[in-house]
């Protein structure tokens, strides 16, 4: 079965809790405090692995959960941290957020990639240490580690997708071109997992090809296959569009290019917009005239037009040549970018999941905000106009409010995830 859509959720591990205790020895009475800090959880993290090539194994594993960081100790142990969990993802994963579909990361060429954080430990006593607060009798609970459910989808990298009605000889020309060797019989779908083939241009060049199950019109508005399998061709650099010249199934093969080049159009105008190169396949059956009238029909509308025969390798070898010439001149396979979390975004999250907490140990406020964290990684302490966006978050999202009425004073300590600073008015 192949499987190019999964869904699933993953857990980074807790941190561990911070400890409190005190030294302790014979004949000493008090000693200070020595809670050591709590471990961090561990991250889950995708790492590429070539010898996967479907997402089956996540249709039955369904929950990945990463170690929870140990807790701190006495005589200043920190817990261990937790282990991170690896996942096996085939290359050309797309991981997206369910619920927004924001993309988070694209395991295409960057090998292995943090998707959810383990949160950090919770400090123990002896880090809350200070000239004025001798015994600190308090500790910290760790973090929570980061929780999404994913959405994950398998675009395959390939520089040349093929595309055209089923049964026009697309799995015979990648067979002869190619060492793959996809299904081939003269029935429609026969092509039911996209194949990929490495095309041996030169000694040293190549390039990579893609088989999808053809297209059948409607297919964009999800009437049966192709429309499943167009994603597989989003990251191509090239469309090669094979037709059957000599319309041995009895259809058009000028009309099936306008067919499929609107099906292409109706899924996605960024695929339309591709550059395309037409194949004349099944010249052996065709007359000089048929040739004739598609060649002209094509080069009219400003495309390329190879005249071939899968079956008998005929023109085959020049149109690689061309193909080859065109990846030259084109930019390399489509990578996506992660999408960020807009800011208005980010402030206008609702109101449930805006809780702020804020308690007080001594002389520290800890200001805990779930939806804090994101914002707060991407803070930069040194940057004086990302400390003004923080400082804006602060204020308009009510922490400073909820500060005050807890009797906040200036040059008291405000905790938030471990980031100290000290309070001004
Ligand atoms: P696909 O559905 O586009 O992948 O088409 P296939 O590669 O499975 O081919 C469909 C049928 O057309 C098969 O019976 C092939 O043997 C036949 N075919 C493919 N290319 C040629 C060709 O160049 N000439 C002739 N005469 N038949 C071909
Ligand atoms: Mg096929």
């Amino acid at each position: 079965m192949f499987v190019d859509k999964a869904k699933i959720r993953v857990k980074a591990g807790d941190g561990g809790d911070g400890a409190v205790s005190f030294h302790r020895e014979k004949y000493v009475a008090a000693g200070g405090p020595d809670g050591g800090n709590g471990g961090k959880g561990g991250d889950v993290v995708f790492v590429i692995d070539d010898n996967f090539s479907t997402l089956i194994d996540f249709k039955y594993k369904k929950k990945y959960i990463a170690e929870r960081g140990e807790n701190g100790g006495a005589k200043h142990c920190t817990g261990k941290n937790g282990q991170d969990l690896i996942i096996k993802v085939p290359r050309g994963t797309l991981v997206r957020d369910f619920n927004t579909g924001r993309i988070i990361a694209d395991l295409s060429r960057k090998e292995r990639q943090v998707i959810a954080r383990g949160g950090n430990g919770g400090k123990g006593n002896a880090v809350f240490k200070s000239p004025t607060r001798q015994i600190p009798k308090f500790a910290k609970p760790g973090y929570p580690g980061e929780e999404f459910e994913l959405s994950l989808e398998l675009k395959l990298l390939a520089d040349v997708g093929l595309v055209g009605f089923p049964n026009v000889g697309k799995s015979t020309l990648i067979s002869v071109v190619s060492q793959a060797k996809p299904k081939i019989a003269n029935y429609h779908f026969t092509t039911l997992v996209p194949v990929l083939g490495v095309v041996k241009v030169e000694a040293e060049k190549s390039f990579v090809m893609a088989d999808i199950p053809g297209l059948i019109e409607g297919a964009s508005d999800g009437i049966g296959l192709g429309h499943e399998f167009l994603r597989h061709v989003e990251r191509c650099r090239l469309i090669l569009h094979v037709l059957d010249v000599s319309g041995s199934e009895g259809r058009d093969p000028s009309e099936d290019f306008d067919i499929i080049n609107a099906e292409l159009e109706k899924f996605s105008p960024d695929l339309a917009k591709c550059p395309q190169i037409v194949a004349a396949n099944k010249s052996d059956m065709a007359t000089p005239e048929q040739i004739e009238t598609l060649k002209k029909y094509i080069e009219d509308k400003g495309y390329a037009f190879f005249e071939i025969s899968a079956a008998t390798t005929q023109g085959t070898s020049e149109l690689i040549k061309y193909i080859s010439g065109e990846l030259d001149k084109l930019p390399p396979i489509k990578e996506y970018e992660p999408e960020e979390i807009p800011e208005e975004e980010l402030l206008q999250i609702e109101d449930d999941r805006k809780k702020i907490t804020v308690t007080k140990e001594e002389d520290i406020y800890f200001v805990e905000a779930n939806w804090l964290e994101p914002i707060l990684r991407t803070v930069d302490l040194d940057d004086y106009s990302s400390l003004q966006y923080l400082q804006r978050v602060l204020q308009t999202s009510g922490v400073f409010n909820k500060l005050e009425e807890m009797g906040i004073e200036e040059g008291d300590t405000v905790d938030i995830f471990g980031l100290e600073f000290e309070y001004v008015k």
